[in-house]
């Protein structure tokens, strides 16, 4: 097996532990890549991995995303991830839990800890039974935390109207048609925000009859979930799955710009060229979809209340709009510009 540094995804990550608690059934990764603005944050993920390596390479791949992330979008906190590998059954135990808040609780605040997939709100708070470096805590009265998708949408809402503004010369949105694909927590919101001020919605999910309901009470249409991509929007928002812009669908977009709260949208970092040589405008998924990382990060380093993170979301479409005017200046794609500007951000420029 190869070592882990010496792995493509490895980016000269800080930290990268290991836990194994075999009477708990617990085996997990801790992937600390970047500790230079704050603590290292980024949630954990209980995934059955086909194989080790799998898990690897999403620890690795994820931890540095979230330095990424959390550098753009203005936070004290650094970038870091786990994951829990699941049995195929995936089962978990409160053994299992505490095992993993240990582990956590052992690397002494490097790492913080928050949802991700499989792991729910019940699971963070037991994990906070043994570590307080753990957040996306129940708020308490008017006080940031609890589930992160409403602010996400918030923030690919006001992210879906700077890019409206610049590529369509728009200052509302009446009219503008958005083509939504996954109206689960965030694509939902997203579409409540969006119905609200006066756009044409196209909805689909996997789940055809929840896109449909959802279409009929705010008056929009919805579609197929393999018709989405092509639909003939202003706006395509992803709000589903990652890796949905490759080489076979960037062809027959037909959108003008691309903004929605899905993570890991380009299949490959090559495919921000080709959507920028079709003249498509892209919001870089991890600076538009940071809602729900400055909810949590402020809970935990500021105990923030709800105006102070709302603020920061507002903060958005500034960040977005930097990177759209440096895509403009230098010709290169907004994701690579992103990715340059967070790199500089944690001290790696
Ligand atoms: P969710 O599970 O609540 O909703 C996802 C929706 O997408 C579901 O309704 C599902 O049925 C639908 N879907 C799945 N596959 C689909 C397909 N092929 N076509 C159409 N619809 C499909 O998840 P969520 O929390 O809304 O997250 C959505 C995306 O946003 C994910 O990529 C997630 O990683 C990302 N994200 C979420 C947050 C957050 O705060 N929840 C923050 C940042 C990024």
């Amino acid at each position: 097996m190869t070592a882990p540094w010496m792995l493509p995804d490895f980016d000269d990550h800080e930290g990268f532990h290991i836990f194994r608690d075999p009477k708990a059934g617990l085996t997990a990764i801790i992937a600390i890549h970047s500790t230079y603005l704050g603590p290292s944050g980024g949630g954990t993920r209980f995934w059955h991995y086909a194989a080790p390596e799998a898990a690897i390479t999403d620890a690795l791949r994820l931890s540095r995303g979230m330095s990424y992330k959390n550098a753009m979008a203005g936070l004290a906190m650094g970038g870091g991830k786990a994951v829990i590998l699941a049995d195929a059954d995936r089962t978990k135990s409160p053994e299992l839990i505490a095992a993993f808040a240990r582990a956590v609780d052992s690397l002494g605040g490097r790492y913080v800890t928050a949802q991700d997939v499989g792991i729910s709100a019940q699971d963070i708070l037991d994990i906070s039974k043994g570590t307080k470096f753990v957040s996306g805590l129940p708020p308490k009265d008017g006080g940031a935390g609890g589930d992160p998708g409403p602010s996400t949408a918030l923030g690919v809402f006001l992210g879906v109207k700077a890019a409206v503004k610049r590529a369509l010369g728009k200052d509302d949105m009446v009219g503008v048609h958005v083509a939504i694909q996954g109206v689960g927590s965030v694509g939902g919101g997203l579409a409540r925000h969006l119905a609200a001020s006066g756009a044409k919605l196209t909805l689909a999910d996997r789940d055809a009859a929840k896109a449909a309901a959802l279409a009929a009470e705010l008056g929009g249409t919805s579609v197929d979930a393999d018709a989405i991509l092509q639909v003939e929007a202003d706006v395509l928002s992803p709000c589903a799955l990652g890796a949905i812009l490759d080489s076979q669908t960037i062809p027959l977009l037909k959108a003008s710009v691309i903004a929605g709260g899905a993570n890991n949208q380009l299949a490959r970092p090559e495919h921000g060229d080709a959507v920028q040589a079709r003249g498509i405008l892209y919001a870089p998924d991890y600076v538009i979809n940071a809602g729900g990382i400055i909810n949590v990060a402020l809970e935990y380093l500021d105990g923030a209340d709800r105006a102070t993170v709302d603020a920061k979301i507002s903060g958005i479409p500034d960040r977005l709009n930097a990177v759209w005017d440096e895509s403009a200046a230098t010709g290169d794609n907004p994701a690579k510009v992103a990715d340059r500007m967070a790199q500089k951000l944690i001290g790696r420029g």
